[in-house]
């Protein structure tokens, strides 16, 4: 009988290759785990930051503040944290509003990458649009035709006094895109379709894109079915879109064979 002493070759070699095949699962899925880690860290961060918000008004007694939440995130007078919390990935931490259930605007604090803020942008400016219809009270500080003017001369049937309340509730700016591997900017705003001639009625209809100025070229349509942005396949194929309803425009699109985009946030964005 042969002693059993130590492994043999054939024995070692099983072993090697069964390390080997269990490496080939262990590796992706420890990526996997430091991606999971760096998420988790920044979530950590955003639920301090909103956390050290939300302190604050409680012992202000105040009700919900963009510039106080501007305080907390930039740590003013070094009050809120010993070091300032940063996204391990280098993402930026902007300020979101969102409607609480009972209704109110509150604001909260989103990393760019992630809170997934490009579809959360144009969302949020969509709603903004549609909450200026409805609630035109509310954006009286925002009136840039000076605050004695009536709320029932603002024309809110007209995209040009509509994106000018908008762009100064959103601090005078509006949010910028980049593409991968190219350094254009593109201004997201809202666009509602209010054209009314005599062969036509206005559908109503309101939509998001991004152009490369304050004009009605879009260079990136946001579709809300999809949650998606749309580009040209080709080139500078940009899409006039004054005038026009968001069924026209989608019909464009589909003509000229737009295609998926997926554009990523330029600068730092804050959208009170
Ligand atoms: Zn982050």
């Amino acid at each position: 009988m042969r002693k059993k002493d130590g492994f043999t070759l054939i024995e070692l070699i099983v072993v090697i290759a069964i390390l080997g095949i269990l490496a080939l699962f262990l590796v992706p899925s420890f990526i996997g785990y430091a991606q999971d880690a760096k998420k988790a860290v920044c979530d950590s961060n955003l639920t301090s930051i909103n956390r050290a918000y939300q302190t604050k008004l409680t012992r202000l007694g105040s009700d919900e503040n963009y510039d106080l939440l501007n305080e907390v995130l930039n740590n003013k007078n070094e009050e809120y944290f010993s070091t300032v919390p940063k996204c391990p990935d280098g993402g930026s931490y902007l300020i979101e509003s969102y409607t609480t259930d009972s209704g109110k605007t509150a604001y909260r604090t989103k990393c760019t990458i992630h809170s997934k803020t490009t579809s959360t942008i144009p969302v949020q400016i969509f709603d903004q649009m549609k909450d200026l219809m409805d609630n035109p009270d509310k954006y009286k500080q925002f009136n840039p035709y000076g605050s004695d003017k009536d709320i029932n001369d603002w024309q809110l049937n007209s995209n040009d006094q509509v994106r000018a309340i908008l762009k100064k509730a959103n601090g005078g700016k509006w949010p910028t895109l980049i593409l991968d591997g190219s350094d254009t900017v593109y201004y997201v705003q809202p666009y509602m379709d209010t054209y009314k001639s005599e062969t036509t009625t206005p559908s109503g209809q309101k939509y998001v894109y991004a152009s490369t100025g304050e004009n009605w070229f879009a260079s990136l349509i946001y579709d809300r079915d999809s949650g998606k942005w749309y580009q040209p396949s080709t080139k500078n194929q940009t899409i006039l879109i004054a005038n026009k309803s968001y069924d026209t425009v989608k019909e464009e699109m589909e003509k000229l064979h737009w295609v998926e985009a997926n554009p990523v946030i330029s600068g730092e964005i804050i959208m009170p």
